[in-house]
């Protein structure tokens, strides 16, 4: 089941939609356009995970796009009704939180045409049980070309590359295409041959040797300011790696770089982290290394959110 709550100042805990009727205006600019933002995040046991991450990246959406939105309370407020009405119509017991995951979107828009009022709501909904697959099995991914070079967002800053807008339209045809070819999933790669990140993912590599064979602990991720989105659960994960001891690092990273890890993982809200089996068609590491790195990172990942 989809719940689905609208902010508006008239309901201080949201305005509560019923999913199977039209609740948006045709002449939304969200509709129009793809003129908008999103947040995706984990409800775990009743608690929306690293909620003040996804505000402020939603913040930083809106103010890169120009665009008012509710205030923290609004969100929050709607949040909890949301994840409050999801729980009570799916799992009526009386631990009625216990081992729920909900995920939650939040989404704005930028409202009819001409009525300079965005239309905002969060959705929840069950998580798709092929995320946790994906953790369990891992991946077969290709590299695609994103076509833009990694500078172009400092030169170019209407292309809106570290916003998380609505336009996810070509992340998913890329998908698609990964998948009429057998893979399971995508890392973008800019026209200046760097690593980004993946439709809907962050990219994660692992050293546990330097290339001399000592033992290392390092953590690398694609620079932040070339073109991709700053990952919540990268951010979260960086943090506890670091108390934990790992190294981190930020690109820029080639496809060489990734082939030369030990491990490399998609990384975000809902999937948390999938371990990388395959990059067009050539193994990652070892079954038993990843499987070892991917148990102790998202035993630190545990920790931090
Ligand atoms: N990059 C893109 C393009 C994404 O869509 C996402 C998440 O949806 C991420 C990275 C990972 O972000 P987060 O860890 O905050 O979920």
């Amino acid at each position: 089941m989809t719940v689905l709550v609208f902010l508006d100042p008239a309901f201080p805990a949201g305005r509560i939609v019923d999913a199977g009727t039209p609740a948006i205006l045709a002449t939304d600019q969200g509709v129009t356009r793809g003129d908008g933002i999103f947040e995706s995040l984990l409800a775990v046991n009743g608690e929306p995970r690293k909620v003040g991450a996804h505000l402020a990246r939603l913040a930083e959406s809106a103010d890169t796009m120009d665009l008012v939105i509710p205030g923290e309370d609004a969100w929050l407020a709607a949040m909890t009704t949301a994840v409050q009405t999801f729980v009570a119509a799916e799992a009526p017991a009386e631990d009625e939180f216990a081992n729920t995951n909900v995920v939650l979107k939040l989404i704005v828009t930028r409202g009819p045409e001409g009525a300079n009022k965005p239309t905002a709501w969060v959705q929840a909904a069950a998580l798709s049980p092929a995320l946790a697959e994906q953790r369990a099995n891992g991946l077969d991914v290709i590299l695609l070309d994103r076509g833009y070079d990694s500078t172009v967002s400092r030169r170019a800053p209407w292309l809106l590359l570290g916003a998380k807008t609505l336009s996810y339209a070509v992340n998913m045809a890329a998908l698609r295409h990964a998948q009429k070819q057998g893979a399971d999933d995508v890392i973008f790669t800019s026209g200046d041959g760097k690593v980004l990140e993946g439709p809907t993912s962050s990219v994660l590599l692992a050293h546990i040797t330097d290339d001399d064979g000592a033992p290392v602990k390092r953590l690398i991720t694609p620079n932040l300011d070339s073109g991709i989105l700053p990952g919540t659960t990268q951010g979260a994960l960086f943090a506890a790696a670091k108390e934990a001891g790992w190294e981190l690092g930020y690109g820029p990273v080639e496809p060489a770089d990734l082939l030369d890890a030990d491990a490399v993982w998609l990384i975000s809200s809902l999937r948390l982290l999938a371990p990388v089996k395959s990059i067009d068609g050539t193994e990652i590491g070892t079954p038993g290394v990843r499987a070892r790195l991917t148990a102790e990172l998202g035993a630190l990942l545990a920790t931090a959110l």
